[in-house]
């Protein structure tokens, strides 16, 4: 598909998936490759209606397609229909985002079996079907850039998260071995780690825990939340989704097999 933001006629516009893009982080990198000028489509759960708003409004912004598709990340056979129907419908998938993330928190002795099922399908699993159904169609063109939303918790652990610091350590894994698998195929694999992100799902948990203790939203901020982060600053999903536009061009074409924190220091220490 040709792009309509761009004057050269010889370019051709590059596709990209984003697993979990209705909310916050995903959400994010999709707005900043739209407006980089890659088409998107778009995957995650939500409001039917608010989805279809948040599409078109990216769509009249970023002047590219912008398109949608539901596919649960706990099933293999929706996540291949994901990239067949990103194929079918724009030409190819050229990069691939996997995001799609959840989180449960108890210990380990009281983690509920079907929380550890659910975290590894959606934070683990996913990312190797994903993978797998995308990579056929880069390998054929000689390009690709395969972008996984890991986490600080990919290198450094935190009690009471069990399932999703073993995911997101999968994750790293990974990320290394699809990027030695792909190295002279053109196509790169790298990992994003954030710490913490200011995302709705954070926001709430920040008034809820300043009611709860007593103390106010800024103490919370400071120090419960950002008590690991030495610069005692969130990332935000605009810092992300830079980094994300610069994986994907032709800068970053030898980055490959990399776990990029953007962790305000945390796993420096
Ligand atoms: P979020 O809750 O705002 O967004 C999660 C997205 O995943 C939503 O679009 C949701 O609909 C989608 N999703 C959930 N289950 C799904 C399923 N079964 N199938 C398809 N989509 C599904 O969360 P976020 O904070 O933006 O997190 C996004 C990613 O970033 C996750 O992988 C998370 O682990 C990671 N992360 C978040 C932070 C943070 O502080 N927010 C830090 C490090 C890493």
């Amino acid at each position: 598909m040709k792009s309509k933001r761009c004057d050269n006629e010889e370019y051709t516009m590059k596709n990209a998936v984003i697993t979990g893009s209705t909310s916050g982080i995903g959400q994010g990198m999709a707005r900043a490759l739209a407006m980089a000028g890659y088409a998107v489509v778009l995957n995650g759960f939500g409001d039917a209606a608010a989805i279809e708003a948040d599409r078109q409004a990216l769509a009249d912004a970023a002047g590219v397609p912008v398109l949608y598709h539901g596919a649960d990340m706990t099933q293999p056979e929706q996540i291949a229909d994901l990239v067949a129907y990103a194929t079918r419908e724009l030409g190819s998938v050229d990069i691939l985002v996997n995001n799609a993330g959840v989180q449960h928190v108890a210990p380990i002795e009281d983690f509920p079996a079907a929380k550890w099922e659910q975290i590894l399908a959606i934070n683990l699993s996913s990312v190797f079907y994903s993978i797998q159904a995308a990579v056929p169609g880069m390998k054929q063109r000689g390009w690709g850039r395969i972008i996984n939303l890991a986490s600080a918790h990919a290198l450094v652990a935190s009690p009471y998260k069990v399932a999703y610091v073993a995911a997101k350590h999968g994750v790293a894994g990974i990320t290394k071995t699809v990027a030695l698998e792909l190295a002279e195929a053109g196509i790169t694999c790298n990992a994003i780690c954030p710490g913490y992100v200011k995302t709705p799902l954070v926001e709430h948990q920040i008034a809820d825990t300043a009611r709860a203790r007593g103390i106010s939203e800024e103490d919370v901020r400071r120090d419960v939340l950002l008590k690991a982060q030495p610069t005692r600053q969130f990332t935000t999903v605009e810092e992300i989704g830079a980094l994300t536009v610069f994986l994907a061009s032709e800068a970053a074409r030898n980055m490959t097999g990399s776990l990029l924190s953007m962790d305000g220091g945390w796993t420096a220490q």
